[in-house]
């Protein structure tokens, strides 16, 4: 992971222990982190979290009520903001309407007191790495939205911080731009190799642009990983139910071999190939993604892993389709089939019996 630093280096970030105290209420409690050198680090998580009092304190707009925070090397505690060898970058821009493009990002470097030409140099350096050159004269107003987020990104760049942080950095922009703007994000900062730390409700923007994702709830960590590692493993079921698409399907725990679990559930009996420590009669969930469900019109000859219903609901997205299929149970199972090999004489639809079968390594057994 690039989290792992050189044997016994520490790490470029690290959090320790880390607790905010609003009177009373914890809005972030008891959080460690470790961040490598060039990293791109989301905190995710939805409204209240949390993650926005966390990178708060690593900017120095609030006091830890304990714990410390290190960048490389240097603990930040006393530090005011302005002292800190990082940046933060606002969902707002913060951008000055009555500057231009050029002296926007001119305008900490001239209040630092550089020379005039160092100044030059920097700007024009941070106009072409965010491809504004052209822009330079105009004024915040005369841009669109991902413009103006790359005059806010060439601004917090151009005294070359140690620690990049982004709050919300796309959440001004319209769907489609976002997409677009995340690549261009990452693309500038991985040319710049600064160190990143970003906040975002957003999972896809998260799994998208983050190196790894901290998931948090109620002011802690609950999972801390690689995208795919916490799409493909979550840990808990908020996590699961919080990071894409899955079908969360309620059991016990029948049969406990070292090699292999079956799990009942009301529609169907899991086999599962992987063994998960638990006791027979233990109550468990089991998550499937969508996307690892395949559905037909024929019973499969595995008793295991299936489930038979009717299609009450199919929503067409061009290059998949998403099917809600309704069991016995009357609970409704989400599937989704990519339509690159599709034929016109199978293909499914409202109404139909299906019967949907999934591999024996498809499943993720939660116990909490
Ligand atoms: P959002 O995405 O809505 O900004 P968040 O996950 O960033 O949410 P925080 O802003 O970190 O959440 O807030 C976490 C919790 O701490 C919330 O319940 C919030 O009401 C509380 N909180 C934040 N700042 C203060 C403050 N200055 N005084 C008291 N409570 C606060």
């Amino acid at each position: 992971s690039p989290a792992a630093a050189g044997a016994g280096q520490p790490a470029f970030l690290q959090i320790r222990d880390i607790v905010k105290d609003f009177s009373g209420y914890k809005a972030v409690d008891h959080v460690s982190l470790d961040i490598a050198k060039g990293e791109i680090f989301a905190l995710l998580g939805s409204s209240g979290c949390g993650k926005t009092t966390l990178l708060r304190m690593l900017a120095g707009f609030e006091t830890p009520t304990s714990g410390r925070i290190i960048l490389n090397g240097q603990d930040l505690a006393g530090l005011p903001p302005y002292e800190r060898p990082l940046n933060m970058m606002f969902q707002s821009y913060a951008l000055f309407p009555h500057l231009t493009v050029w002296e926007n990002i001119a305008f900490g470097l001239q209040r630092d007191g550089w020379a005039r030409d160092r100044v030059a140099e920097r700007v024009e350096a941070m106009l072409k790495l965010t491809q504004l050159a052209k822009y330079a004269k105009r004024r915040p107003h005369q841009l669109s939205g991902g413009q103006q987020q790359r005059v806010a990104l060439a601004r917090s760049l151009a005294k070359q911080p140690q620690l990049l942080l982004l709050d919300e950095p796309l959440g001004a922009l319209d769907k489609k731009l976002r997409e677009q703007t995340q690549i261009e994000l990452v693309n500038i900062i991985e040319q710049v190799g600064v160190t990143c730390v970003m906040v975002t409700h957003d999972q896809e923007e998260a799994m998208t642009m983050a190196s790894r994702i901290a998931v948090m709830s109620e002011g802690r960590f609950l999972q801390v990983g690689h995208p795919s590692e916490i799409y493909e493993t979550p840990a808990t079921r908020f996590v699961a139910d919080f990071i894409g698409n899955v079908n969360l399907m309620d059991g016990t725990l029948a049969v406990d071999e070292p090699d292999h679990v079956v799990i009942d559930c009301p529609d169907c009996r899991h086999y599962v190939g992987h063994g998960i420590t638990g006791t027979e009669g233990m109550a468990v969930t089991v998550a499937l993604r969508p996307e690892k469900i395949h559905i037909g019109r024929h019973a499969p000859s595995d008793a295991f892993n299936t489930a038979r219903g009717t299609i009450k609901e199919l929503s067409y997205f061009g290059g998949y389709t998403v099917y809600h299929v309704q069991l016995g149970s009357g609970a409704v199972l989400k599937v989704t089939l990519a339509n690159t090999q599709r034929h016109r004489d199978d293909e499914l639809t409202w109404g139909d019996e299906v019967w949907a079968h999934w591999s024996r390594s498809a499943h993720v057994v939660l116990t909490q």
